[in-house]
């Protein structure tokens, strides 16, 4: 076993996921090699590092972000919803406009004119 192929294994090796045969390889290697143990060394630091970013974010970190937004966008975007209606559908409102004009049109189309005579 070479250097790349001892450092390729690393990520397994540390994970502890390695086949005992190959396992058994790279401990080999890492025995004779100090610039694998170098290269390890710092891959388990690196490794650690980022294992420390998975820490899982406080149960206020949602809603604190939503009031930022809400405050810094003077209350645009995440204003506190209506307890009754919840949001605006404006799909909605825009689809009885149509309708509504529709109507009036075909209302106007049809209806008979009053209070206008031929001329004689
Ligand atoms: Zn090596």
């Amino acid at each position: 076993m070479d250097h790349a192929q001892a450092q390729s294994t690393f990520s397994d090796f540390v994970e502890g996921s390695l086949p005992e045969r190959e396992r058994l390889e790279v401990e080999q290697h890492l025995a004779a090699c100090i610039q694998c143990r170098t290269e390890l060394q710092s891959f388990r630091r690196t490794v650690g590092s980022l294992g420390k970013l998975k820490r899982t974010a406080p149960p206020s970190f949602l809603p604190d972000i939503k009031q930022q937004i809400y405050r810094r966008s003077h209350g645009r975007f995440f204003a506190p919803r209506w307890k009754l209606f919840g949001r605006i559908p404006f799909e909605w409102i825009s689809l009885a406009t149509i309708i509504a004009m529709l109507v009036y049109y075909l209302a106007m189309l049809h209806g008979t004119p009053s209070g206008v005579h031929p001329a004689p």
